[in-house]
């Protein structure tokens, strides 16, 4: 870590890798099988990262691995059509149903930011609505946080973000139909799209309050801006179709705009942004949104995608669902036993425990939890041989490999790690 210090910025190629939240210093992962990672002094842990979602059947599935392999023997990228991103493409179409086209990308960032040049293009519109807690990558547009207030012109939530390009976007609170139709009252002729994370995932699990997802519909069609449904964390997670899987059809109507990632890697570099072909038109070559990629469609991540996207068959989700209530239900018991405040939400088989009690439907009740508590817990959890992801604000991933070894090690350390997060002793 020290070395990797002096050569790249904290030592990480994305932050959140830094333990900065939880202290202590990053294990370097060596290898992984299955459900467990070695680090490079051989220490095996149980991994509830899963690569922040991607790696849903678990790692180096042999059939993923095979795809791999045959993949690369044939190249590695010939920027050229190739038939690998057909099958992809084909593969997430027939699982969406309001999706015709899908383009691919390299990432979920990527993926949001062309979906959203691809609503402004197509209303001729500039301001998008995001809301706070919801995470779409480092698009500039969409980095900016809440401020107070019903809608707030958000400050940029990152040095290096113009103010002219926050200034486009407007933040609201989650779950708060009235602070929508305020803002769309207010701001709707400008407004070109708003994006929502299909169930939100990133401030932790905050899944729409009944109606919530209608009502995005429905005021965005009444103000004539278009209704972006980021599911790069839930797509093909929470259930083979995603959230939309889980809550739709909408009576209301679909979303105009999806975008997907992780999963549909299985651990390579792969996302995609999509909707109706008339919309998706709009991009070149055949409209003037413009739009590309070196690596887009990449044959290899595709090959990896489409046997990930293949493997996840109604089994898997089934043990998903059992595997993620076992060890939630572990953790709210052992944390309860040890008197730790604590909340679970669930969207799908996704889920993830607040040190707070009492229900969260935004951000504002998120950021409000103990997370010194959770660090205690975190680092009890390490010390045991299971890596939680290092922030209380995250989702925590099973795979369809985690199997009852691997839960077993979980539900062991979570005893020990409930005493240490309630401050009464249990390191170990
Ligand atoms: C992870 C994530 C992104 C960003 O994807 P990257 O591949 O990290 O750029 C966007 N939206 C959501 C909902 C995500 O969870």
């Amino acid at each position: 870590m020290e070395h990797a210090r002096t050569v790249t910025p904290g030592g990480v190629n994305s932050p959140v890798r830094a333990f900065r939240a939880v202290g202590g210093t990053p294990r370097f992962i060596a290898s992984a099988q299955g459900p467990w990672l070695t680090d490079v002094d051989g220490n095996r842990y149980v991994d509830l990262i899963c690569s922040w979602g991607p790696m849903i059947l678990g790692h180096r599935h042999p059939d993923v691995l095979a795809a791999v392999g045959a993949a690369a023997e044939r190249g590695f990228s010939f920027g050229t059509p190739s038939e690998n991103e057909v099958a992809l493409a084909t593969e997430i179409v027939g699982r969406v149903e309001p999706l015709e086209q899908v383009r691919l990308v390299s990432s979920g960032t990527e993926a949001t930011m062309s979906a959203l040049r691809l609503a402004r293009g197509a209303t001729g519109r500039s301001k998008v609505v995001k809301f706070a807690g919801c995470y779409h990558g480092h698009v500039d547009a969409l980095l900016a946080s809440a401020g107070s207030g019903l809608a707030t012109f958000a400050l940029p939530g990152s040095a290096g973000v113009p103010a002219s390009s926050a200034g486009e976007t407007i933040v609201l609170p989650y779950n708060d139909v009235a602070a929508l139709e305020a803002a769309f009252a207010e701001h709707g002729e400008e407004i070109a799209c708003l994006i929502t994370e299909a169930s939100p995932g990133n401030m932790g699990v905050v899944p729409p309050a009944p109606g919530f997802t209608q009502a995005l519909r429905r005021i965005t069609r009444e103000h004539g801006a278009l209704l972006i449904s980021d599911e790069v964390m839930t797509g093909f997670r929470c259930s083979a179709s995603g959230w939309y899987g889980v809550e739709g059809p909408y009576d209301e109507g679909a979303p105009d705009l999806f975008t997907f990632g992780k999963v549909m890697g299985g651990g390579f570099p792969a996302a995609a942004f999509g909707g109706r072909a008339e919309l998706m038109g709009l991009l070149s070559p055949d409209g003037p949104v413009y739009q590309a990629g070196t690596l887009s469609g990449n044959p290899v991540a595709t090959a990896a995608g489409l046997a990930t996207l293949r493997g996840c068959t109604p089994q898997v989700y089934d043990h998903l669902d059992r595997v993620a209530h076992t060890i939630a239900d572990a953790a709210h018991d052992a944390l309860s036993a040890a008197g730790v405040p604590h909340t679970v939400q669930w969207a799908g088989s996704m889920f993830s425990v607040f040190f707070r009690e009492g229900e969260v439907r935004a951000y504002d009740d998120a950021k409000d939890q103990d997370t010194e508590a959770f660090s205690r817990f975190f680092q009890a959890m390490l010390d045991q041989g299971v890596h939680l992801p290092p922030s209380a604000f995250e989702a925590w991933f099973v795979s369809a490999s985690h199997d009852d070894e691997a839960v077993e090690a979980v539900l062991a350390a979570l005893p020990i790690a409930a005493r240490a997060a309630s401050g009464s002793g249990g390191t170990i």
